[in-house]
């Protein structure tokens, strides 16, 4: 057992109007993880860590750090340290009395407060900002004025409460980069927020993806993108969304597994496991369907996809096609011959994934 290592048990919030926010969250996060907490708008990520700070006490359930049971700390006691999604700096203080705030209430004098904040303002690059009022500074450098503080507290664990969503795409991009170096260098336990699948992917270890107060699934970006454990979880991630067919797994007089769903049946090949006959809905990525050309055309492989709209990403081209009720979306190499508006498809079937349409689940 390792000093910053949090362990959820059973965790539970339910508000005083009886609305219940976190709803039994097991969970472990290792000592200097690196985890991202992702899920839509209002599935509780900000009660989950304002709850772990000791701003909202649990109505059930444990919070521990180490092997230490934490749920009668007062905040100040908890080693922890947060950033919040509107950096909730004081608009009377400069960027440097803001940074000096939780160490003054810890009683250091002027001289360690100066220490602590110059190497961090260095790191930051944000000495020539200390002096200025939050409204005299731009959103990103309010940001990072905002995780000086949070350096300059020197906290065990860092919570993360969506800190980059008021940045424009471009600067986004150029932190997400740079919280990772921040994160090698000062390698804290981070539990980092977001809603946004794509910071969940690049920033986090390890991904928890959550649901109206519900853990779905805690995993690396690879498992979580490859073996999904539902259909919420597959649907939130990939950019094409994953293409979602539903139909009916069959087999033939000849034992043949097949599929129907996209207007033909389409024989399962023997090297994949074959998923259990009846109702299932079948997914599968984008870049995971094939452009099948003429010559190479076999019955029971392809079905006709109707093309409806194309996206040229410059190396490659996402084409947006129509089977019956499906829709399909198919990665292509950018030079794929578009002859009309029909395309045959063709199935990685290594890569299908199996849901069960009532439950969701995915089979393994
Ligand atoms: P997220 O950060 O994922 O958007 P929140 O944790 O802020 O979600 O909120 C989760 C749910 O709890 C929301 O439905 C929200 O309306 C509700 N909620 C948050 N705070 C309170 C509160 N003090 N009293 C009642 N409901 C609350
Ligand atoms: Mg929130």
């Amino acid at each position: 057992m390792t000093m910053a290592e949090i362990q959820l048990r059973n965790l539970s919030k339910t508000f005083d109007n009886g609305f219940r926010a976190l709803d039994n969250l097991c969970l472990t996060v290792r000592d200097g993880e690196f985890l991202t907490v992702v899920g839509p708008s209002g599935c509780g990520k900000t009660t989950l860590l304002r709850t772990l700070a000791g701003l909202e006490s649990p109505t059930s359930g444990e919070i521990l750090v180490g092997d230490k049971v934490i749920n009668h700390l007062e905040p100040k006691d908890r080693k922890m340290g947060m950033v919040f999604q509107n950096y909730a700096l004081f608009p009377h203080l400069s960027a440097y009395d803001n940074m000096a705030f939780g160490l003054k209430a810890r009683k250091k004098t002027k001289a360690e407060i100066q220490r602590f904040i110059q190497p961090v303002a260095q790191r930051l690059e944000i000495q020539h900002l200390l002096e200025r009022k939050p409204n005299q500074l731009s959103g990103g450098q309010r940001q990072r004025v905002a995780l000086g503080r949070l350096l300059a507290k020197n906290p065990s664990i860092h919570l993360l409460d969506e800190p980059l969503s008021n940045l424009d795409a471009h600067l986004r991009a150029a932190m997400r980069r740079e919280l990772k170096i921040l994160h090698k260098e000062y390698g804290k336990t981070t539990l980092f927020v977001t809603h946004d699948q794509t910071e969940a992917m690049t920033l986090g270890h390890r991904i928890c993806v959550m649901k109206e107060g519900h853990i779905e699934q805690t995993g690396t970006p690879h498992e979580i993108y490859h073996e999904p454990a539902n259909l919420f979880v597959a649907g939130f991630f990939g950019s094409p969304p994953i293409n979602l067919v539903a139909g009916k797994v069959g087999k033939s007089s000849n034992n043949q597994s097949y599929f129907e769903g996209l207007g033909t049946a389409l024989a399962i090949p023997d090297e994949v496991p074959p998923p259990p006959v009846g109702n299932l809905t079948l997914g599968i990525h984008a870049e995971d369907i094939e452009v099948a050309t003429n010559t190479e055309v076999e019955t029971g492989q392809v079905f006709e996809l109707c093309i409806e709209t194309i996206d040229d990403l410059g190396e490659a081209k996402i084409i947006h096609t129509k089977c019956g009720e499906a829709k399909i979306s198919v990665r292509a190499e950018y030079h794929t011959p578009l002859k009309d508006n029909i395309i045959q498809g063709r199935f990685n079937w290594t890569k299908v994934l199996w849901f069960n349409p009532q439950t969701g689940e995915r089979i393994p």
